[in-house]
């Protein structure tokens, strides 16, 4: 089977198999779920294309979604501040899951409140160039509202609004994320499908009109990197960038930042953080991102990112 899969790309030992099998149906079934998803040796043989030339690990200056253990992260402030700072970054924003998604051990806002102050503490400690960021993972309830009040959202530097719930669901569900995108202090629409390789298909949604409302309001699009997520996928991501749309990519459940590279799955719970290289994703990405990096840039060091865009509503 395996000399069948390397000479012909497919098995028709597998494929007989299946003829044959009660669970030919679910084989079906699944076998969809993971359709549009790269394989590690895919994204290795696209890593290596030196006609491909996407940013290099240096050119990020920061990260815009980790999860801490004021969450569903492991890591802590300091850990996440201290890895950013080796790697490089000028900013971070830890964002944890806000108090709507209990599952993931979203925040209350008085534990929010506190995290604060946890991170205000850090940073006037370092005293360097190096900032971190207060930012909240809102979750997208099924009307597209957020569960958190536009006063609440208003106390995080950053918000991304992301889809936790409904990921299974064929019903179309454009209306629910444009109305997340174009919801006051949304800056991120993030793991815009919530997807899972192998398990779930994700948010179903006409995703011309999603990305036109996130072009038109500078709502960035996430790009998933963790391998069984890959969310935006490819496909999707390059209609992103066609739409003029922001790009921004992460890594999920690292222990430690990292390039959104594939690797074996991590099992424990810890931060996401994103610096994508070398991937034709990434690379079509930098084309999009200077101008979000611009207005943090043109902000001034130190600057929120909601500074940066206050002029948008
Ligand atoms: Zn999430």
């Amino acid at each position: 089977m395996i000399h069948e899969v390397l000479e012909t790309g497919g098995s028709p030992t597998v494929e007989r198999a299946n003829e044959i099998s009660e669970r030919r149906e679910d084989i079906k079934r699944r076998r969809a779920l993971r359709r549009h998803f790269l394989s590690r040796a895919e994204v290795f043989r696209v890593l290596r294309d030196p006609s491909l030339d996407g940013p290099r690990r240096e050119a990020y200056r920061g990260d815009l979604q980790m999860h801490s253990e004021w969450s569903d992260g492991s890591a802590t402030l300091k850990d996440i501040a201290e890895a950013c700072r080796a790697r490089g970054y000028a900013y971070a924003a830890v964002t944890d899951h806000s108090y709507g998604l209990k599952i993931a051990g979203g925040m209350s806002m008085a534990e929010a409140a506190e995290q604060r102050r946890a991170i205000e503490q850090l940073n006037a400690a370092a005293g360097d160039g190096f900032r971190l960021l207060q930012g909240i993972e809102a979750n997208i309830g099924a009307d597209g509202r957020l569960d958190l009040s536009p006063a609440e959202a208003a106390t995080f530097d950053i918000v991304l609004a992301a889809p936790h719930s409904l990921l299974r669901k064929a019903d179309d569900q454009t209306r629910r994320l444009v109305n997340a995108i174009e919801t006051p202090h949304v800056r991120i629409l993030a793991h815009p499908r919530g997807r899972m390789s192998g398990s779930r298909a994700g948010v179903a949604a006409d995703w011309d009109v999603v990305f036109r409302a996130a072009e038109q309001t500078g709502v960035a699009l996430e790009i998933d990197g963790d391998p069984a997520r890959q969310d935006l996928d490819f496909t999707l991501a390059r209609q992103a960038l066609e739409a003029s749309c922001l790009l921004r990519s992460t890594a999920t459940r690292t222990r430690r930042p990292s390039f959104a590279m594939p690797r074996p799955r991590w099992h424990t719970r810890g931060s996401r953080v994103s610096a994508p290289t070398g991937s034709p994703i990434a690379g079509r990405s930098t084309a999009c991102a200077p101008g979000w990096r611009s207005r943090l840039e043109s902000a001034g060091p130190g600057a929120r990112p909601t500074d940066a865009r206050a002029g948008r509503r």
